[in-house]
């Protein structure tokens, strides 16, 4: 069943530079909106010269979109307890490359908040595995909605898209709020020495489509 969502709108339209740690350089033009339906502050770096066509009415085809959900741990700080930092310095590049736009969603720890994030890694070192460890807290095992991601792309005029994703669950919501995915094209697998586990973990429970004979090494 489609969804019905109640339209946001664009509030600002501001260029910002990026230079990320490992000397990557490129530009964004981040928006900000109104009416975002959980009343957060979501923001769209839109990357990449076809972006600005497609905002334009010109471009052809469907744009790269990347809905990330906001990490501080692994975005800001680096962790390798999970993978965010590498798909989103590897998601921006790949957009810029092509045109389209990063859906940057301030939902941190799948839903759940930062402090509640940082009280599962604390199950998870007595044993439980990601999706376990938030259900112990009594939280579902994934509370992210793609809602505001989908208002974001229809206030941009964007109803087609090629998805930058393993996940399923984006495909699924995204669909039901009337968004065309063209494609979904598969992330890169980032693993390190401590994120084995969380990776496989997500493969295993969230139907993530990547390679596991990679998470063996
Ligand atoms: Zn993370």
């Amino acid at each position: 069943m489609r969804l019905r969502l109640p339209p946001a709108t664009i509030r600002t339209r501001v260029s910002v530079p990026l230079r990320f740690a490992d000397g990557y350089v490129t530009e964004a033009r981040v928006f900000s909106f109104d009416g975002l339906i959980d009343g957060r502050e979501h923001l769209t770096f839109a990357l990449g010269d076809r972006a600005g066509d497609r905002l334009r009415g010109a471009g052809r085809g469907a744009p790269l979109v990347r809905p990330h959900s906001e990490c501080l741990t692994g975005d800001v700080f680096g962790s390798q307890r999970c993978d965010c930092g590498p798909q989103l310095r590897e998601a921006v590049e790949r957009i810029a490359n092509s045109g389209g736009f990063v859906l940057y969603l301030r939902q941190e720890g799948r839903g759940i908040g930062l402090y509640a994030k940082l009280d599962a890694y604390a199950l998870q070192d007595a044993g439980l595995d990601t999706y376990d460890a938030n259900v112990a807290l009594g939280h579902r095992e994934d509370e992210r909605s793609y809602l505001a991601a989908a208002q974001m792309l229809h206030a941009l005029g964007v109803s087609r898209i090629a998805l930058l994703s393993n996940n399923p669950d984006k495909v699924r919501q995204l669909r039901r709020c009337g968004v065309t995915i063209a494609e979904q094209v598969p992330t890169g697998v980032h693993v390190s020495a401590a994120n084995g586990r969380y990776l496989a973990t997500k493969a295993q429970r969230g139907a993530h489509t990547f390679d596991l004979g990679l998470l063996a090494s």
